[in-house]
């Protein structure tokens, strides 16, 4: 399976194969109406940057794969392991009404026509679907979120929520820092070994002081353990810090950028 790149009157994205029977998209800088260090489809709200173009962002992305952003519901990312089951109710909480929740790093449902949102500038994002039991997931996982095993709590949320089964969840993994240019300390290390011990040990080189740590390779580890099986995962081979005009990298700009996501919505009919 692979991924494929839209070109949508210069609006960029990446979709999965892996993920035809969902609408959903991965996206790039390109093709919004942001300006600056913004520019151009920035999705992050809690910045410098216009609220109007934030939102315009979001009716240009919608718009180009058919989803409908005033339903739209998003995460709010703080490095945990916490999954909300999105209901009905939740429809629009992105920007057409409050957000009455916090800390949550992965989002399910098996409602059609509720677009989910996550975000990252260097982190994982990891969109899920079962087609047999109809549930879809989306899931940021920081280096923090891989050794809390989010990505695949989230797909046994999908199980035990909604009946899914490992061997029918098909998984989609975005642009992430790779490990050319995630440089840690040993604190990384550490908490991948405490998480799933010696197993993490091919996915970490040392250089010198520092470690290189591959977070989408431990991530598909986990799935496997779990009963996901490689066929069964599509990997955007690109990192974020080494294609800076494509994506926005806090590894390369700290917090002086946009957020790019991925959005994945179960179809009405
Ligand atoms: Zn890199």
């Amino acid at each position: 399976m692979a991924f494929t790149r839209h070109d949508h009157s210069g609006l960029v994205y990446h979709t999965s194969d892996l993920l035809s029977g969902v609408k959903h998209a991965f996206t790039t800088r390109l093709g919004g109406v942001s300006e600056g260090m913004y520019a151009a489809l920035n999705l992050r709200f809690s910045c410098d940057d216009a609220r109007e173009n934030v939102i315009e962002n979001y009716r240009l992305l919608c718009a180009a794969i058919g989803v409908d952003a005033e339903r739209a519901v998003p995460t709010h990312q703080l490095h945990h392991d916490h999954i909300r089951i999105v209901t009905e109710q939740d429809a629009g909480k992105l920007f057409c009404k409050p957000r009455d929740y916090e800390d949550v790093d992965g989002l399910i449902t098996n409602v059609p026509g509720i677009p989910l949102f996550i975000y990252s500038a260097d982190c994982g994002i990891t969109l899920l679907h079962d087609p047999v039991s109809g549930c879809i997931g989306a899931v940021h996982s920081g280096w923090r979120g891989v050794a809390l095993g989010i990505l695949p709590k989230t797909a046994e949320a999908m199980c035990r929520t909604y009946g899914a089964k490992p061997e029918n969840i098909r998984v989609a993994m975005g642009a992430g820092i790779g490990q050319c240019c995630f440089e840690t300390d040993s604190d990384v290390p550490d908490a991948m070994r405490d998480a799933i011990g010696a197993a993490a040990e091919p996915f970490m080189e040392r250089r010198g002081e520092k470690w290189h740590i591959d977070l989408r390779g431990i991530n598909v580890h986990r799935l496997r353990k779990i009963g996901i099986s490689e066929e069964q995962i599509d990997l955007l081979p690109l990192c974020t810090a080494c294609n800076p005009d494509l994506y926005w990298s806090h590894r390369l700009t700290g917090n002086s950028r946009g957020v790019q996501g991925a959005v994945i919505s179960l179809g009405k009919e």
